[in-house]
């Protein structure tokens, strides 16, 4: 059962915000979360992308701060009591977004910094005094080190995407932040993905936590239609094309495993008539800002990203997400498709697998735990092409070969509503299913030929241990103090 926002007796400036932003219900993540942390219990959260998880943890820290609000100038008056930390820039300025919208009404203030850009306007809004601070840790510890962020009357922390900050490094520098904190304080940890590595995180930094899980952990959203296609890559953006204009699609995003190849398929998009945007980490962050929001307003079809767009990132009504290239980690897999079927909305998700990419495609079935079966496919132009077409056998998909769409679908995916050409290919022809294990993929680095396995064992020494033993707190200079160097090499981990 759903409740409403009106049950939890929000102070009248949070409750007037929430009615702007036009919520009625409260998602699942905020149904359980929310009161939870309204009675002051530390929080271990798995939810998936899209659920809601900002109001989540914003609406009651918000609530549970209002005694301190003061209409005071005096910097003193206003010193950080919640610390949001999260891995990259793209998702801190979204929840600084989302947190602002929800505190207008009210007298706390709330900053976001971030690395990529100057510290001094960061640094003035620092020292005007903020009580919610969201940030990424490197340039936290820069502020922190150049005394602009004074952390000890924090009372709560927000680890978001806790995860992905494992992943990309950022553990000692958590660990770091971590200890400039009062032990005395409500700590709250979100992860889309909960792994053995994120629940020892838990252990060591949360009291009792009160766990949260509202969707399987690792589990795709129930309303994303998901496709794998056997395409050479060659073939690879003629069937983008093809699917895109058989499904009239308007806005897609298309997901890319290097740099390179996201700026040289933007290029080959774009001459090609699709309008078409870039985002990766070579990109400056001005730039960034500037692709996303012409994806927004609709002024760009196409968004060729790397991982740095995966996670966290809310655009609403992205109909499609192609996975041009097969994610390296299959954990991104997850995270690449959550950016479409968001808040209920349905979605599609097309995977284009390479003969060598079988091994990547066996990680993410068994991630998903979902079978994943191929059938062959055809290109509409006359010359015929060996390829093959793939799709999630779990019931949840768009069209059955030969019949009626399933119970239960919504019209939009009806079949009947296909597209000439799309259920042309849907007939039933030999299907096979789809049996990752049988042809060995010559893969491009031998590491992806090994076993699956989970990225760290239950019972594997915790990375950060060793991490922690082998780099106790920096001292002296920051390296941090660098930022442009320490945000290059942050997304050259996630990145090919
Ligand atoms: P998040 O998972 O926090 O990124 O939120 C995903 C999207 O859902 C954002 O656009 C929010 O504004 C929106 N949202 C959050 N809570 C609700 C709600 N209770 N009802 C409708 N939309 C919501």
């Amino acid at each position: 059962m759903t409740s409403s926002f009106s049950n939890l007796s929000l102070a009248e400036p949070l409750a007037r915000a929430v009615a702007d932003m036009g919520y009625e219900t409260m998602t699942p993540i905020q149904e359980q979360a929310i009161p939870v942390v309204l009675q002051g219990k530390d929080v271990m959260g798995a939810a998936q992308t899209g659920t809601g998880k900002t109001a989540a943890f914003a609406l009651p820290l918000l609530q549970r701060m209002m005694k301190h609000e003061n209409a005071s100038t005096s910097p003193a008056r206003h010193p950080v009591r919640a610390l949001v930390l999260l891995p990259t820039r793209e998702l801190a300025d979204q929840v600084a977004q989302q947190v602002k919208l929800y505190a207008k009404y009210t007298n706390l203030r709330s900053a976001v910094v971030f690395g990529g850009m100057d510290m001094k306007p960061q640094t003035l809004e620092l020292k005007k005094g903020v009580e919610v601070l969201v940030a990424t840790p490197g340039r936290l510890l820069d502020h922190i080190e150049a005394k602009n962020a004074v952390l000890n009357q924090v009372e709560y922390v927000v680890l978001d995407e806790a995860d992905r900050m494992l992943d990309i490094g950022f553990l000692p520098d958590l660990q770091r932040i971590l200890s400039y904190l009062p032990k005395q304080r409500i700590t709250l940890l979100f992860s889309a993905t909960f792994s053995p590595e994120i629940k020892r995180l838990a252990s060591s930094y949360l009291q009792d936590p009160v766990t949260i899980e509202v969707a399987r952990s690792n589990a795709t959203a129930s309303t994303v239609e998901q496709h794998f296609y056997s395409v050479g890559a060659d073939d690879k953006r003629r069937a983008l094309h093809q699917i895109l204009k058989a499904r009239g699609m308007k806005q897609a995003f298309v997901f890319v495993n290097s740099k390179l190849g996201c700026a040289r398929l933007a290029r080959s998009l774009e001459r090609e008539g699709l309008k078409t945007t870039a985002l990766h980490g070579d990109k400056s962050q001005d730039e960034r800002l500037k692709a996303l929001d012409a994806f927004k307003k609709g002024e760009v079809d196409l968004l060729v990203c790397t991982d740095v767009a995966a996670r966290g990132l809310d655009i609403k009504d992205v109909p499609a997400v192609f996975n041009f290239d097969v994610p390296f980690n299959a954990e991104d897999y997850v995270h690449r498709i959550g950016r479409t079927g968001r808040a209920g909305a349905s979605g599609l998700a097309v995977s284009f697998v390479a003969s060598s990419d079988q091994r990547l495609v066996a990680d993410i079935e068994k991630l998903i735990k979902t079978k994943i079966e191929l059938e062959p496919m055809e290109f509409d132009e006359d010359k015929p092409r060996i390829s093959e077409q793939g799709r999630i056998n779990d019931g949840r998909r768009m069209y059955r070969e030969g019949g009626d769409a399933e119970p239960g679908r919504a019209p939009a995916t009806n079949r009947a509503h296909a597209p000439a050409e799309l259920r042309e290919r849907r007939e039933p022809r030999e299907r096979r299913e789809y049996t990752p294990h049988r042809q060995p993929a010559a893969s491009r680095d031998p590491f992806f030929d090994l076993p699956y396995e989970a990225s760290v064992a239950a019972d594997s020494q915790p990375a950060w241990d060793s991490a922690a033993k082998a780099s106790p707190a920096r001292s002296g200079v920051s390296a941090n103090i660098k930022p442009k160097k320490k945000v290059a090499a942050l997304f050259k981990v996630s990145e090919q």
